[in-house]
């Protein structure tokens, strides 16, 4: 299920705050295995047993009114091309200016569910200085206060009901890889794909997919047979070529959650960038299998750079996650192409792979009585017992005494094993101590 919920507004209206505010819980849960916030922009909420992204546009442009006007426009209309339902967040305080004229103008014209939220509106007062906001046009709104969450129950109650319900997953189907090539503009997306399947004769189906913009079409390459993941975002190709972050990590938000395998796509020219680092963050983030392909490794030249160094230079950049295979591709040449669908099919395997729980135990059990926790105010932590999860990314769980004793480090201990042990390349994967 991927709905895409996108916050717009102008500079200083309270986005972030509102944002902060809906992500909270999630991701207190989710960043506690990396350890890291590498992007405040992008999280995933819950709410009502609809869960869906939010993305807080204006957390990518800060400033004044004046000169970004031109660029909050062209935010509006992605969040419009992009998302599923839009948030329009205003300021009681400040209460109507030209800037929320434009950005309501904009959204008048479409057809996507629309909610103004009305921030700010801290106390009862302020509800009736919110009325001038029916002058937008726009319809009924909310009054909020992203600071103290006052008001934000209905909001999100009345953006719950316009989300679809849940679909049921159907097990039963052999499931093939869903594929989802991303980078950023000109890394050679297009390209790859061209150069993979050619022409459309190797489609063998078009499937519509689970959401509504979503595209799986079915491919056999090489013997292989898997789906690419087509966005409307992706096929409607920018319609101005920018190669700003913003842009490239949006328009891969769809694709990579409806994917399985991302396929990150850099630029060898260019190498590995805060945009490429954004969009593999969010791969790793959805829990989502990733190969790099360094593509248009014709134009390096070899003596000057090897891949050696160049793979080394990226994994620094991959930290703390960098068990992910790299390679170096031409999709001009068609260099090493098969090379990488056949990883990707790897990473699909490695994905999906369950661990039976008597060879886990047999293999973990002994490694760790040769390295236990390091005692805690003098108390031992024993584990006792270990299985993987029944879950569609690979998720181990360590029963023990103290699980609350199990720092960070053993944790990364115990992962690094388990990647030396069996093969989870590519594939990001969770540890969890409980009691047992
Ligand atoms: P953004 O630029 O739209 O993301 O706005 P921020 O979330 O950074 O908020 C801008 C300012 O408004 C900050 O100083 C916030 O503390 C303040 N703010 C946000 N929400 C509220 C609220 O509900 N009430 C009041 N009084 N201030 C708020
Ligand atoms: P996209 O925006 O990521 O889809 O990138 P495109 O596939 O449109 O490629 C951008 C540019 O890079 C085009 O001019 C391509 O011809 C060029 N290009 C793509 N792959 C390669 C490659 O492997 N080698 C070289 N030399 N050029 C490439």
């Amino acid at each position: 299920m991927n709905n895409i919920v996108a916050i717009v507004g102008r500079p200083n209206v309270g986005k972030s705050t509102f944002f902060n505010r809906l992500i909270q819980r999630r991701e207190a849960i989710v960043d506690s295995v990396s350890g890291v916030t590498r992007d405040r922009n992008y999280g995933k909420s819950e709410w009502n047993g609809k869960e869906f992204s939010v993305i807080d546009t204006g957390g990518y442009i800060k400033g004044s009114d004046d000169i970004f006007e031109g660029e909050i426009r062209r935010q509006v209309e992605l969040a419009i091309d992009e998302a599923d339902v839009i948030i329009f967040v205003v300021d009681v305080e400040e209460g109507i200016t030209p800037m929320d004229e434009e950005v309501a103008k904009l959204l008048r014209k479409i057809t996507k569910p629309i909610l103004l939220a009305v921030n700010k509106v801290d106390n009862a007062m302020r509800e009736k200085d919110a009325y001038e906001f029916y002058n937008l046009g726009l319809g009924e709104y909310y009054t909020i206060a992203g600071m103290s969450g006052s008001g934000t129950g209905e909001l999100l109650d009345a953006l719950a009901d316009l989300l679809p319900e849940p679909e049921e997953k159907d097990e039963n189907v052999e499931a093939l890889p869903r594929f989802a090539v991303v980078g950023r503009p000109n890394a050679g997306k297009s390209s790859f794909i061209n150069a993979l399947i050619g022409e459309d004769r190797y489609i063998v189906t078009d499937i519509a997919g689970t959401t509504r913009d979503a595209i799986d079409t079915t491919y056999n390459r090489f013997g292989f047979e898997f789906n690419l993941v087509d966005t409307a975002g992706i096929r409607r190709k920018a319609k101005v070529k920018e190669d700003l972050e913003f842009y490239s990590v949006m328009r891969s938000v769809r694709a990579i959650e409806h994917s399985d395998i991302c396929i990150l796509m850099i630029d060898a020219t260019r190498g590995f960038e805060g945009q490429d680092q954004s969009i593999f963050w969010l791969a790793e983030k959805n829990r989502k299998g990733v190969v790099i392909l360094v593509n248009k490794w014709d134009l390096v030249e070899k003596d000057t750079m090897s891949t050696r160094d160049y793979e080394k230079k990226i994994r620094e950049e991959l930290q703390p996650f960098t068990d992910v295979p790299i390679l170096f591709v031409s999709a001009l040449t068609k260099q090493r192409l098969l090379k990488a669908l056949e990883t990707a099919v790897q990473v699909f395997e490695n994905r999906k792979q369950r661990i039976a729980t008597s060879k886990l135990n047999e293999l973990m059990l002994p490694i760790i009585e040769n390295y236990p926790p390091p005692a805690l105010k003098g108390k031992y932590v024993k584990i006792k017992f270990c299985m993987q999860l029944p879950t569609p990314t690979p998720q181990f769980v360590f029963f023990c005494n103290l699980p609350q004793y199990v720092k960070e480090p053993y944790k990364r201990y115990i992962e690094n094993k388990l990647r030396e042990n069996f093969d989870f390349s590519g594939v990001p994967i969770d540890i969890y101590f409980r009691q047992k």
